[in-house]
């Protein structure tokens, strides 16, 4: 019986990792891989301590120190599927046909990107399609950006936006953006900012990089193109 069982070796579940170990907790760590999804980050610019770290070794240097801890049961190789409750505990069964009693599950299982599913958009990914503003912004420098959705995600990527992109859109498909006020209040004066409502994305353009988009006016059913340089 474990004290814990981690389910992912991202930064967030190696962190708990160490901790656990640290406390002389009996945990095991599951995961199918290390490093979650900065594994594919060219450049991580905010781990504190280090200037600048690319993905892969930062998924590395989390592996290693994991590694380092004397308390730690590691399964990299598997998936948590299912977590039963059994008497004061649970049962985590994986995908490879084991199983782990414990008395706590901590999830740091992540988050997969939401897909807008149309043309161009897996072909120009990390050649102009982004899905992290806070990372990716400031290679928008003195360039032309358009955000897919005006909720509160959207309109935070326009606010990381502003300092770097020369031009911005933010392409909404409803009648109106649905972030709140306080974020619109940050970004509604700049000159820099077009908002366009009734707008549904149907395509990524571009040659080796990204040079456009493609929406549909859903008032008119008219297909317009935009010119910009990222996504
Ligand atoms: C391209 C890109 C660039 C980024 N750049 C930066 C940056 O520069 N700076 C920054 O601060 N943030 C950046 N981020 C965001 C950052 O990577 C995430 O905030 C961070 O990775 C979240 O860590 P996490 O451990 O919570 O989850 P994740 O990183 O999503 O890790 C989840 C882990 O759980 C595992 N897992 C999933 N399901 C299961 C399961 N069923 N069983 C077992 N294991 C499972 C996964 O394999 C993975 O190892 C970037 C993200 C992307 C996509």
């Amino acid at each position: 019986m474990y004290d814990l069982v981690i389910v992912g070796g991202g930064p967030g579940g190696v962190a708990a990792g160490v901790y656990a170990a640290r406390k002389k907790m009996r945990t095991l760590l599951l995961t199918d891989s290390f490093g979650g999804q900065s594994l594919v980050s060219a450049d991580v610019r905010n781990w504190i301590g280090t200037k600048s770290v690319s993905g892969f070794d930062l998924a590395k240097m989390l592996e290693e120190h994991l590694r380092a801890q004397e308390d730690i049961e590691i399964v990299a190789d598997d998936l948590a599927e299912k977590v039963e409750k059994k008497g004061g505990g649970f049962i985590v069964r994986t995908k490879g046909g084991k199983a782990f009693e414990t008395k706590y599950v901590l999830l740091a299982s992540g988050s997969r990107r939401r897909k807008l599913g149309v043309p161009g958009e897996k072909e120009f990914d990390g050649k102009g399609v982004f899905y992290c503003s806070i990372c990716d912004a400031p290679v928008m420098k003195d360039k032309t950006a358009a955000v897919v959705g005006g909720g509160n995600a959207g309109s935070e990527a326009v606010l990381d936006l502003l300092p770097y992109a020369s031009k911005i859109y933010i392409l909404e498909r409803s009648t109106g953006l649905k972030c709140d006020p306080v974020t619109y209040e940050k970004i509604k004066t700049s000159s820099k900012l077009q908002v366009i409502t009734s707008a549904e994305t149907k395509e990524i353009v571009g040659d080796k990089f990204v040079t456009g988009l493609a929406y549909k006016d859903l008032t008119t059913g008219e297909l317009k193109k935009l010119e910009l340089d990222g996504v």
